[in-house]
């Protein structure tokens, strides 16, 4: 990477954060934090693992799981480019990978990073964040699977069990057992919890411990399954739901001002027109599923979220579904809800 031409003078390595404002995983508080104890500095890269299996062959049970890196450095714009990824393992085989193996030759892939160079500047890496889907973060973060009690990993309650529907776990909205999980308590339960006996849902030791900050806050919900599907998709079909049912909550009523909010956006340039390629992303998913069982959602509806285009001569109405949203033309700053339609 570092011997192509520009690749170096892309880098950003000095973020200019406004206290408050929060565009970028540079303006977050664990890359800030590492920022002003000196340990992010020039030349010093910022890294996020994502990692995710797929089957080899269609309708076989050989999976292959590539752990990726991306380097939090670089433009937005580059930052997923097929040519700037690191792909720092590569497990293949009939069996799921225990995160602990992964996260050890990931371990030893960083170290040959530190002797990188450009020019006479020494290059160094460190793993600061990260994100994967349900399935995947359980076994990065030695946890139990989604269905599990205490599955979550983002606060400590339990769960329980959705009646008649074996292996589906719901969790109610109840705020005095959702305490959030914080390193500390992950690293004590991580001492006593074992792969029979889990404590709190952690089945022992987290690689990842040893090689991040803060593996607990750095490990992200990955967006797709939050934005684009899963809980918050079907929060807005309940928002916008007409039925008798949903009169308790729902906001149909408002739609003239939802619309207003939703045509006063002006998203950063780097948002683009996903419309197109959404669907195929969901499709391909092994788990496409997981996170409505989990917050304890049926299955999402057929209503998708359509939303009105500005600039593009549409009329379409976000509630109504009434109207003509033919014209795809995406101007850089228009905002394209459809684009959550997945
Ligand atoms: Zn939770």
């Amino acid at each position: 990477m570092f011997k192509r031409p520009g690749f170096y003078q892309k880098l950003k390595f000095s973020s200019n954060h406004v206290p408050g404002q929060y565009s970028e995983i540079c303006d977050g508080h664990l890359y800030q934090d590492r920022k002003n104890s000196g340990i992010l500095k020039k030349n010093v890269l910022s890294l996020q693992w994502y990692t995710d299996g797929a089957s080899l062959f269609s309708s076989s049970n050989t999976e292959v799981w590539p752990v990726y890196l991306t380097i939090n450095e670089l433009p937005y714009s580059e930052r997923y480019k097929k040519e700037n990824l690191l792909v720092s393992v590569l497990w293949c085989g009939p069996v799921k990978p225990p995160g602990n193996i992964l996260i050890t030759v990931m371990y030893e892939d960083m170290a040959l990073l530190r002797n990188a160079h450009e020019g006479e500047q020494e290059i160094s890496g460190v793993l600061i964040n990260g994100t994967a889907d349900l399935p995947a973060r359980a076994i990065m973060l030695n946890m139990v699977r989604f269905n599990g009690a205490s599955s979550c990993q983002v606060c400590e309650q339990e769960g329980v069990p959705r009646p008649g529907i074996p292996g589906v776990r719901l969790f109610p909205f109840n705020e005095d057992t959702m305490a959030p999980r914080t390193l500390q308590k992950m690293l004590e339960y991580s001492e006593s919890g074992t792969e029979l006996k889990p404590t709190k849902g952690v089945k022992g030791p987290c690689g990842l411990a040893s090689v991040m900050p803060n593996y607990v806050l750095g490990t992200g919900i990955d967006q797709m399954h939050q934005l684009f599907g899963g809980c918050t998709k079907k929060i807005l079909s309940l928002w916008r739901s007409t039925k008798p049912y949903a009169k308790k909550w729902s906001i149909s009523q408002q739609e003239g001002v939802v619309n207003q909010h939703i045509l006063s956006i002006r998203p950063p340039l780097h948002v683009v027109n996903i419309q197109n390629g959404g669907a195929g992303e969901t499709s391909a998913s092994t788990s496409g599923g997981t996170n409505d069982e989990a917050c304890g959602s049926e299955a999402i509806n057929d209503n998708t979220l359509q939303g009105t285009q500005e600039n593009s001569g549409s009329n379409y109405d976000f509630f109504t579904g009434e109207g003509n949203l033919a014209e795809r033309t995406c101007h850089q700053d228009d905002f394209d809800l459809a684009a959550f339609s997945t």
